[in-house]
């Protein structure tokens, strides 16, 4: 076999373990907090909100604050010596409104914005280029009914619930005007477009409270329901920690599922009894 026809082998093989590695994998097992040590100081828990602690709603502000949800993240919270974290494409001010006083860490807009419990360190991210593209596709989408547009700073999102429009050219057009600029990348959520910094993710958001107090030397898991928790799971796989998708998703970096938000609060109410 000559130099080259062995190289060519190479190539394919080393093509096929990056698709391998990189390619998301079928998930196949439900979630139980049987899985978890008994001992609640060697797991840090991070939940995403909407479509995993609330129901998706026709539009983000049509969720409200809810007593009893606080409390039991608070709850949660005291059990696990504080290692609680909410990864959440809202913005900082709109997890305050929603979970007011608990002594929760956040990250908002996609961990362009990070804080801790005792909000003594807050990070944004660079806001330039989100200012930039959000003029241009708010002039694209003027007029076109029922698409709003929510301009968080340091993200974009384009939700389209509401609407009936047929998705493909606009898609293509924001993926377009996206491209041009090589800080911002694109995700497709459920409904939803998102553009946002590529520097930050919600991976990036549990790597950066992992390596601080209280979550540091835990194991993580990492609940969420959408494309956008993604690179959350693979931070948390990463990590030797748990990584839930919620919902029936064909394909996911997920190791686990659960079905739906109902399952999500039973196994917090779960992981209260059993510990
Ligand atoms: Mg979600």
């Amino acid at each position: 076999m000559s130099a080259r026809s062995t190289a060519c082998i190479h190539k394919a093989y080393r093509l096929h373990l990056f698709k391998q590695i990189n390619e998301p994998l079928n998930v196949s097992s439900p979630f139980s907090v049987n899985l978890l040590p008994k001992d609640c100081q060697q797991v840090a828990l991070f939940l995403d909100v909407d479509g995993t602690l609330y129901e998706i709603e026709n539009s983000p502000s049509l969720i409200k604050p809810c007593f009893r949800l606080q409390k039991k993240l608070h709850t949660i919270r005291n059990r696990l010596q504080g290692a609680l974290g909410l990864i959440s494409g809202r913005t900082l001010d709109d997890l305050d409104r929603l979970f007011d006083k608990n002594k929760i860490s956040f990250a908002g807009n996609h961990g362009a914005q990070l804080r801790d419990a005792l909000r003594i360190k807050e990070y944004q991210a660079n806001t330039g280029n989100i200012k930039r593209i959000a003029h241009k596709i708010e002039e694209l989408l003027n007029g076109k009914k029922n698409i709003e547009i929510e301009n968080k700073g340091s993200s974009l999102t384009i939700h389209f619930r509401n609407s009936t429009i047929d998705r493909k050219e606009i898609d293509r057009i924001i993926m377009e005007l996206t491209k041009r600029d090589r800080s911002l990348t694109l995700l497709k959520g459920k409904e939803v477009l998102e553009v946002k910094p590529l520097s930050h993710n919600k991976g990036t958001a549990i790597s950066y409270f992992m390596r601080t107090k209280p979550f540091i030397k835990r194991r993580p898991i990492f609940i969420g329901d959408d494309e956008t928790d993604e690179d959350g799971f693979e931070t948390v796989n990463k990590k030797g920690g748990w990584s839930v998708r919620v919902g029936n998703h064909k394909r996911s970096k997920a190791n686990f599922f659960l079905p739906n938000v109902k399952s999500v609060h039973e196994v917090m109410k779960q992981l209260l009894k059993s510990r």
